[in-house]
């Protein structure tokens, strides 16, 4: 526990060294060196800004040139009207057009056009497998997630220096940065101790 809290401390000065495989940010840290997943790091920044901007009823938001027609099955149908007012917060704007199909006409900023329908469909699926037990609170963060996760850097992807630095300082300000909102790990640290003791140096 001491130590989280001395790792966590430490995020807020990495320096960035550069990119293994296009997907990991290696970067030099007072207590050791770390390695970053570079989407799982992003999608946590993207969770807690889509998660306060819903709160406060400001999401960011993109009008489509042309809406999306999404048919939905009856189940996704019977699921749609518990969700509709949390994704209306987080910048989606959805009207119904005819029978069982929707219409989207807008769709929170940072994602993708060509991913905003993967996202309702993943959306609806967790409505559709969780909601009935599921809280607002629990239904509002898996939107947010999987909005976050659609919008955020991929790996396979170079990034440069800026890119990189900026996305460490963006992680040191979250409030959980160490897990991403599906519980998968962040960073990776080897301290110092770790790596003066692999080379018999105490
Ligand atoms: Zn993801």
């Amino acid at each position: 526990m001491v130590e989280e809290a001395a790792s966590l401390d430490a995020l807020k000065d990495l320096r960035p060294l550069g990119q293994l495989h296009d997907s990991f940010i290696i970067a030099a840290g007072r207590d050791g060196l770390w390695l970053i997943d570079q989407h799982v790091a992003h999608e946590r920044i993207l969770f807690e800004q889509v998660l306060r901007a819903s709160e406060s009823n400001q999401a960011e938001r993109q009008s489509l040139l042309l809406p999306i027609i999404l048919p939905l099955t009856p189940a996704q149908d019977a699921e749609y009207p518990r969700i509709a007012e949390e994704l209306e917060r987080m910048g989606f704007e959805i009207e119904p057009f005819g029978q069982r199909t929707l219409a989207v006409k807008a769709a929170p900023a940072g994602i993708a056009a060509g991913e905003i329908e993967r996202v309702l469909f993943e959306v609806l699926e967790i409505a559709d497998q969780e909601l009935r037990k599921a809280t607002i609170d629990e239904i509002r963060r898996g939107v947010a997630a999987t909005v976050a996760c659609r919008a955020a850097i991929k790996i396979n992807m170079p990034l440069d220096m800026v890119k990189m630095q900026w996305l460490l300082a963006e992680l040191a300000k979250c409030e959980l940065p160490m897990s991403c909102p599906h519980g998968r790990p962040i960073a990776l640290r080897y301290s110092l101790r770790e790596i003066l003791r692999s080379f018999h140096r105490i």
